[in-house]
Order: C-alpha cells, then structure tokens, then sequence
C-alpha cells in the first residue's frame, strides 16, 4: 500500500528521522492556516499524489511569502497533475502539504528495501539526489552505494558510518557525519518497524544550517503485513488506486492491472505467473494477473468475469484452473453460469486439469457454448487458443 508524503513524514518522525516543519491541507483555507502557523518566510507548497516527478510536473512550488504561497495553492490544488508516474491522464490534486522552506546546501538519495536475490534489506544511498535515481542507476551506477543487512544482527552503526562516508559527506561538513548515521539507523528502523517494503528518501538534504533533513518521502507498506499495523490501514487513499484493482481487493480477488489483451482468470498465484509467461512465449500479451484463489465459485468467477471486463483492450479470456481440491466439474458448472449471467461478448479458452476434469470436459460440450467457450487439452494448447482468438 503506497501512503501519502505527508503520511510517510509523520511516521518518520516517530522513529526520529527529522522531516521540515508543515502540514496537510485540503483546502485554499486550511493551506493559508497552516502556513500562518508556521510562521515562515519561505514555503514550499506540494501537491499530494501517490506519484513521483511532482517536482517537473509543476506539483511542488517554492513560494516566498504568503501571498505566493496562495497563488501556488491555489492552482495545484485541483490540478491534474502529470509526472511520468501518473501516466498521460495524471492524477486530480485533492490535497496539499505545506512547509516551512529549507535552505538546502546538498541533495543526496537513500532508500531501503529488500534485495530478493541477495535475501537481504539493502540500503542504497548516492550523491545525485534529487534526480531520478533510475536514470543514475543506468547511466552512472558506480554513483550508488549499497549496503547490505542481515535482518537477524540488523544495521550496524559501522555500516551507516561507511555509507555517510562513502556520500562524501564529510565534504560538505564533518559534523554531519553523525546526523546522517543516525538518519541512516532511523530509516533503517522504520523499514522494519512499519513492515515497509519501500521507504525511500529523495532527497535527503543537508542544510545550510547543518542538519541533515529528509526533503521527500515515499513508504510504501508491505500489504501482507497490514494486520500488524492496524493504525496504518486508515492511511489508505483509495482515491489514488486503480479502480479495477480496488473493486478487486474488495471482492477478495488478487488482481493487477497490465497492458497486454488476454484477460487471466487462474487459481493460485504460481499458475497464475506461469499463464503469463506461456501467454508471452505464444507471442500474446496477458492483459492481468488474477489469482481467483482457491475456490473458484460461480460467483467469484462471475465477479472475475466483470472486472476482467471492464478493461476495454480484452479481447479473450483464458482460464486456467487446476482441479486440486476444488472439482473441476463445479468449476465448470460455474464458469457456463457466470458466461450466461454476465452476457460475455468475447471469446473464453478454458483449461481445466485434475480432479473431475473429464465431467468438466464433458459438461463445457453439452452447454450449448462451443462457439464461445472452447475448452483446451493442455496449457500450450489453451495458449495457442487464446493467442489468435485475442489476435
Ligand atoms: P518529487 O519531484 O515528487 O520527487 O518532489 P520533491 O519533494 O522531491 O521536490 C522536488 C524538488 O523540489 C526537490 O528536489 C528540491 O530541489 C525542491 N524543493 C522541495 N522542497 C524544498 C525546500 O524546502 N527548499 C528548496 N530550496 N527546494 C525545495
Ligand atoms: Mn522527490
């Protein structure tokens, strides 16, 4: 679940990582007010969406005095703000975080997340803050620090002090050397502590008046660990999610949203992958993974029918549904009464293997729907099907 900036700096601050003074505000007037608070000079006005880029897009204004601030307010709040995160349609600014301006002298990056390969939480700093980090890592990779944490010993203070060394940043002042380890600890701690899967800083600034201060925050939290942090769940915006995905999610279905035409209805998420790749090397696009789970009930196919739907580039269906414990059969059943229901317009390739697939066969044959449910003998088989029915 990816949270807000203002949400992340709040969090932050609990484990100690210094954030700039300033507020949430969800309207010209709330902005004005807390800017009065903050009893500033300068302000920085910045747009509030689950996207990054805010600052390119015209989403992050610094404004000197009240009356610039209220202009900037004024026109982020609203806008369609479009960052080359949000895609070309942008994302509606319903809320602002306003904050005291910092006399930057340094823009540095650091993130912490989870390396799957090396099993390790690996901390990545670099010198090029502020920029996008992606364009770094291709272009200058010898720029990107890495740290690597055993989860069981944890970070080590010698290992923070390596990397704010290594960010040179006795450079720019010795006495920084400790903000920054304690900074680097900090994050460190709220990665685990939040059960994160991102927290990422960028940048993270050293001011003019020495501190080391994080400028910008992304946390994204580890959905599968939601239940331990029931504090959090409130910090959901569903205003920032994916519609389908979300109606998903409400439904118990586990959906994600791609590019491709060949809608996926599989049960369990390994199968679920595989289709996706064999779809691939048929030369198809898989336009969604969708695990219905074990299951696989009339309803919940009807329900997987519907959202797989709504994604106007679906063009066919494949279903791919090993009968384990659930009786293909039963499946079978529901899948020719969820066609019917929904009124589907496309074709469905079926695969449906394990326990009763022969009934199952024998019930799609006798269901009046040959046409439009064909059934396939064997995943390649079902892929080829879909492939040149979406084609
Ligand atoms: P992003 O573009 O969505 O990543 O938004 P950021 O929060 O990173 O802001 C973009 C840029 O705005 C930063 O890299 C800074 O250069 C600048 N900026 C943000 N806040 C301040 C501030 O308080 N003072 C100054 N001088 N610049 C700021
Ligand atoms: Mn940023």
């Amino acid at each position: 679940m990816k949270i807000h900036e203002y949400q992340a700096k709040q969090i932050l601050a609990k484990y100690g990582v210094p954030v700039p003074k300033g507020n949430v505000a969800f309207s010209l007037d709330e902005a004005l007010m807390v800017a009065q608070d903050l009893k500033s000079e300068v302000y920085v006005v910045k747009a509030q969406i689950h996207a990054g880029g805010r600052g390119k897009g015209g989403g992050v204004k610094v404004s000197k005095g009240l009356e610039a601030l209220r202009k900037n307010a004024e026109n982020i709040l609203g806008m369609q703000l479009v960052t080359h995160q949000t895609g070309p349609s942008g994302q509606k600014v319903k809320q602002l975080l306003i904050e005291e301006g910092i006399d930057i002298s340094k823009e540095l990056y650091c993130s912490v997340l989870v390396d799957r390969g090396k099993q390790r939480i690996v901390i990545l700093a670099s010198t090029e803050g502020g920029m996008d980090i992606e364009e770094v890592a291709a272009n200058t990779p010898e720029k990107i620090k890495k740290i690597f944490v055993d989860p069981s010993v944890g970070l080590r203070p010698y290992q923070a002090n390596e990397l704010a060394f290594g960010l040179k940043i006795h450079e720019t002042n010795p006495k920084l050397i400790r903000s920054a380890v304690s900074v680097f600890m900090a994050l460190y701690k709220t990665f685990v502590g939040e059960d994160c899967s991102l927290v990422e800083i960028n940048p993270l600034v050293l001011t003019g008046d020495g501190c080391v201060v994080a400028l910008d925050a992304k946390l994204t939290l580890d959905d599968n660990a939601l239940y331990r942090h029931r504090g959090n769940m409130s910090l959901r915006d569903r205003d920032e999610e994916d519609p389908l995905e979300l109606e998903a999610s409400e439904a118990g279905l586990n959906y994600i949203k791609l590019d491709g035409n060949i809608g996926c209805m599989v049960n369990g998420a390994g199968l679920a992958m595989g289709t996706m790749d064999i779809i691939k090397t048929y030369g198809g696009e898989p336009a969604n993974f969708l695990d219905v789970g074990g299951g696989a009930k009339q309803e919940t196919v009807e329900k997987a029918f519907r959202i797989i739907t709504l994604d106007p580039n679906v063009k066919c269906i494949l279903i791919n549904i090993f009968g384990g414990i659930v009786r293909c059969d039963m499946v079978a059943s529901g899948v020719i009464a969820a066609f019917k229901n929904v009124n589907l317009q496309i074709p469905v390739v079926i695969r449906l293997e394990g326990t009763n697939s022969e009934e199952a066969h024998k019930i799609v044959r006798e269901s009046g729907l040959r046409e439009s449910l064909q059934m396939a003998d064997g995943i390649q088989q079902a892929a080829q099907k879909a492939v040149s029915a979406a084609n």
